[in-house]
């Protein structure tokens, strides 16, 4: 069984994807790390996170090992991640791992922005997890002030906003909710109640 997670930043998409595979026995991936990783390396080289051509190359052999996910996950990555993962030659540089992870014979669950779309939409189960914008800005705010970042709540509302203009008006694979996506507002739910509601819909199909 192939599950598939899209959605907006601090959705609680990841969480949900978590939950599922520990429940369903599935191996995971958060795609949002690949992209992360190479906007990490980038910086790292020294290379313009808008070089699509650098970047492209840079995503070819990418070993998530190198990285610590601490430092993956700071919100100067994120913003990094989202413009590096606009560049088509990244997107299709990651496709092929995405594409094998999630055909694995005991299937997988995948979550990012473009699994039910482009990397597989022969998925068995798809959601579409979203959140009011505000409400996602003060869970990512608590995320990051809870690793010490020094951010305020403005800052981070302002830049999931730009983030989400970004990834779903770019040209390759932009953002957006599969047709056959369960969607799921967790604008006023617990992460308890968002897992019951993904099992209830999977029960039901
Ligand atoms: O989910 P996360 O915030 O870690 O993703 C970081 C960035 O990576 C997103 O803003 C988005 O631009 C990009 N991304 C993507 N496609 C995916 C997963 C992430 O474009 N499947």
């Amino acid at each position: 069984m192939i599950i598939a997670i899209d959605g907006t930043t601090s959705s609680g998409k990841g969480t949900l994807a978590k939950r599922l595979a520990g429940h369903f026995g599935l191996p995971h991936l958060d795609t949002g790390l690949l992209y992360r990783a190479v906007a990490a390396k980038a910086l790292r080289e020294g290379a313009d996170v808008a070089d699509a051509e650098t970047c492209g190359r840079l995503a070819l052999d990418l070993d998530l090992t190198d990285f610590d996910e601490r430092e993956l996950r700071s919100s100067s990555i994120g913003a990094a991640a989202s413009v590096v993962a606009s560049h088509g030659q990244v997107r299709r540089a990651l496709f092929d791992m995405q594409q094998a992870f999630a055909q694995q014979p005991q299937g997988a669950v995948l979550d990012g922005r473009d699994i039910g779309t482009v990397i597989a939409p022969q998925a068995d189960l798809k959601f579409w997890v979203d959140a009011d914008v505000v409400v996602r800005a003060g869970r990512r705010y608590r995320e990051l002030a809870g690793m010490g970042e020094p951010v305020t709540e403005a800052q981070v509302l302002s830049q999931l906003r730009e983030r989400d203009q970004r990834d779903s008006t770019r040209a390759d694979a932009p953002m957006k909710a599969a047709a056959d996506a369960c969607r799921i507002d967790t604008t006023a739910m617990t992460p308890d109640e968002v897992f019951a509601a993904a099992l209830n819909a999977a029960g039901e199909r």
